[in-house]
């Protein structure tokens, strides 16, 4: 399927690894030119020679802590009006939810909320005006299910969850769409952080832990950074400007519903 993309701009936020780099290479495999982001610097230039090679797009990586306005401010410099945005960033850590601090709730709002929110609204104006633009932001799963130890994620994914709501549907018909994204669990290092406690309680290394969930999802796995990726170029395709505000989990089908 040609996802009518060849010859459009993409930002993709904290992309040198895991899902935002999924994210990356999927568009790019759709002609979409490139611009990435991460803080590591030699991390994110190996990942955009990797993309440059795998598909001969032209990527820029700009590294910046995304959830500054300076970072936002050097991303957006390098491309002022993309066709298309994927926030992203870093999860925030887990933690008995007691003890969580403002501190670690201005940090986790920062990254989850108002990063997505400040780049969106920077972006949606040129969109609406060209007629075009795609916008998705990877959350979490924890928006439909919540993670016990991660109530940072939890709560602050939802307000951005809520703005989207609202956003959305304000910007549709300049065929301008807003949609998430909802990882379960995908074999990222993230995904190996966060395992890490779960690994020590149970007395079993990593690995193993993530062997156990993979075992208990109904797909009998867990996800491959890739399908995400293509999940998320299917939803900045030129046909999919009809599907507005929507939350795409994929998980494997471990959220038990009826109804999504
Ligand atoms: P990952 O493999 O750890 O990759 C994170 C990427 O983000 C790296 O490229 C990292 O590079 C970059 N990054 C982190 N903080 C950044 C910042 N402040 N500014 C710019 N770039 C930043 O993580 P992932 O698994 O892809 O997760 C991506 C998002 O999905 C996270 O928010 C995570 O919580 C969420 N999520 C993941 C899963 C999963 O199973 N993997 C499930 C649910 C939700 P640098 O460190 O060099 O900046």
């Amino acid at each position: 399927m040609d996802f009518g993309l060849r010859g459009r701009s993409a930002i993709v936020c904290a992309a040198s690894k895991g899902l935002g780099r999924a994210c990356a290479m999927a568009l790019a495999h759709e002609g979409v030119a490139l611009v990435i982001n991460a803080r590591t610097s030699e991390t994110l230039e190996r990942t955009a020679e990797e993309i440059r090679a795998a598909t001969g797009v032209a990527v820029r990586a700009i590294a910046a802590d995304i959830t500054t306005s300076a970072g936002r401010e050097a991303v957006l410099a390098a491309c002022p009006d993309p066709d298309i945005l994927i926030t992203n960033a870093g999860g925030p850590p887990a933690g008995d939810f007691r003890t969580l601090t403002p501190t670690q709730w201005r940090a986790a709002l920062e990254a989850n909320m108002l990063t997505p929110i400040a780049l969106i609204q920077a972006v949606i104006g040129e969109m609406c005006a060209r007629r075009f633009g795609r916008i998705v932001n990877i959350t979490s799963a924890s928006v439909k299910s919540p993670i016990p130890s991660l109530g940072l994620s939890n709560g602050a994914r939802a307000g951005l969850t809520g703005f989207v709501a609202g956003a959305a549907r304000q910007v549709a018909r300049y065929n301008v769409t807003i949609n998430n994204l909802l990882p379960g669990p995908f074999l990222t290092d993230r995904l190996r952080s966060n395992l890490t406690e779960a690994a020590r309680r149970n007395n079993r290394d990593v690995e193993a832990e993530i062997a156990a969930r993979a075992a208990e999802n109904p797909a009998g796995r867990v996800g491959d950074p890739a399908e995400f990726g293509a999940a998320c170029a299917f939803l900045c395709a030129a046909s999919s400007g009809f599907i507005v505000g929507q939350n795409l989990l994929l998980d494997g089908g471990a959220f038990n519903a009826t109804l999504g």
